[in-house]
């Protein structure tokens, strides 16, 4: 029998190596992961929390890196209002560093169990109030990355394009160890809320789209309604009681994903299912967007601190014009009602919608060029989802939408790179310098990268 190591030639050769995960705790570990002598299964990735919706932080053949155990943070320099962490650490905890010396992050980010590196590294997007950036990586000042063979790497913001790149980067150019961002002082706005018909909302969509508030809403297209919160900078906002957010995230995010998988198990009658979900979904936004929260900081209305996603929760975001928005929002809710009319598929959740100001900072920011409305479709529903997402992708081509290599189902490859256009050119150019042999490269970003 032929020994497993040896050829027939008696040259020693490597075993090849097995998929799998490695989890380094300490920079060392990290290096060793990437180190060309260890004979590690290939592709790599790195993990954040894995809140993603598409396959860019897996690698089935090759080895998952887990990000997670990274999870110091190093410095608050409240001087001059920056932090440093390293790239395992949760938002949420992070918020709750930072909140003991009075400073709180530059943007709302309600999605609190995920990293700092998957936040960087991916969107990591919210409602900015009026022109603020809308991204959590707007803020890197400078980082520290293993490159793909091993070595550590400084990037600072003396190197503007560089940095631009590595920011939403989708690991591609490195595994990102430790993140330096601008920080500043908790800062209350204030929150109001309206509930209105699609198209009221539409009629009125232009004007919130440009005015300079922080947009936000809950979209039910077959009540034909949308829930609104409201938020801007006002000098009399009062106290920011971090109870109500609470229990407004505990409601949107927890309560009705729950119960929806529940009745989607116990009532067998769709009619009926989907009439209970919508009056849950119209009570619980009625009652949490309603007078329960009014003055808010990024620190109270970053959501309860969570260590997963919710495991039943199905989405996919499309980004579409700002501008446009008065239309796309009517001709989604049509959408929504044609496709459930013809499949008897539909969302249980409401889709949840935010503006996100113009950022050119990064290399592959969706909106390097204008302002955008995300607009994040929800389900639990499994059953009949992946066709739904495809008809979603195909409406959303034909409304202009940016799709997020990260939050996006279904995209057809040249759409993207009609989308993304020269940026994306000069993006794949600095991932084959930094790395030629495709070590970080998994199919699915091999797709779009290669
Ligand atoms: C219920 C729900 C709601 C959400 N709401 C929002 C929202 O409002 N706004 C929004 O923008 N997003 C939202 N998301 C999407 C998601 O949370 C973000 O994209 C998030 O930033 C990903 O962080 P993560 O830690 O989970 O990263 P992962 O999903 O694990 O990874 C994301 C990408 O970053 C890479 N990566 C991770 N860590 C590193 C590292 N250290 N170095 C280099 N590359 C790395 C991965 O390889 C992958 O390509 C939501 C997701 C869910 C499930």
């Amino acid at each position: 029998m032929k020994s497993q190591g040896f050829r027939d030639t008696g040259m020693i050769v490597r075993r090849p190596a097995r998929p799998g995960a490695l989890a380094p705790t300490n920079l060392a570990k990290l290096m060793r992961c990437l180190d060309g002598s260890q004979n590690i299964a290939l592709p790599v990735r790195p993990r954040g929390a894995g809140s993603s919706a598409t396959d860019c932080n897996v690698a089935t053949a090759g080895t998952t890196i887990d990000m997670s155990g990274l999870d110091r943070i190093t410095h608050i320099d409240t001087h001059n209002q920056t932090v440093t962490a390293e790239a395992g650490v949760r938002i949420g905890e992070l918020i709750a560093a930072l909140a003991e010396d009075g400073l709180e992050l530059i943007g709302n980010f309600d999605q609190t169990e995920r990293t700092l590196g998957g936040a960087i590294a991916a969107p990591c997007m919210g409602p900015g109030i009026g022109g603020h950036a809308s991204m959590l990586s707007t803020q890197v000042v400078g980082l520290k990355s293993v490159t793909p063979s091993g070595r550590m790497m400084k990037v600072s913001n003396t190197q503007r394009h560089l940095l631009s790149a590595f920011r939403l980067s989708y690991g591609m150019l490195g595994l990102i160890y430790e993140v330096t961002l601008r920080v500043r002082p908790i800062t209350t706005f204030t929150a109001s809320h309206r509930s209105m018909d699609i198209d009221t909302f539409a009629h009125v969509s232009d004007r919130l789209a440009s005015g300079n508030v922080g947009l936000k809403f809950y979209l039910m297209p077959y009540r034909n309604h949308v829930y609104l919160d409201l938020r801007h900078y006002d000098s009399n906002s009062g106290n920011a009681y971090s109870a109500p957010w609470k229990i407004k995230d505990w409601g949107e995010s927890t309560v009705l994903p729950n119960v929806f998988k529940s009745l989607n198990r116990v009532m067998p009658i769709p009619s009926v299912r989907y009439q209970l979900m919508d009056t849950l979904s119209a009570t619980t936004h009625g009652l949490v967007n309603s007078k329960l929260v009014r003055n808010g900081n990024n620190v109270t209305a970053g959501g309860r601190h969570r260590r997963r996603k919710p495991s039943n929760l199905l989405y996919s975001t499309w980004c579409f014009p700002a501008s446009d928005f008065s239309v796309v929002v009517k001709a989604y809710a049509r959408f929504c009602r044609e496709t459930f009319a013809h499949t008897a598929y539909r969302c249980d959740l409401p889709a949840v919608g935010y503006r996100v100001a113009r950022d050119n900072s990064a290399l592959l920011s969706p909106s390097f060029d204008e302002a955008l409305i995300a607009l994040q479709t929800t389900s639990t529903q499994k059953r009949g989802w992946d066709d739904f997402v495809l008809d979603l992708s195909e409406f959303a081509e034909n409304w202009g939408g940016t799709p997020l290599f990260n939050q996006t189902l279904s995209t057809r490859d040249a759409y993207v790179a009609q989308t993304y256009g020269g940026r994306m050119e000069f993006f794949k150019k600095i991932r084959r310098q930094l790395d030629p042999d495709n070590r970080l490269l998994n199919p699915y970003l091999a797709r779009y990268f290669q």
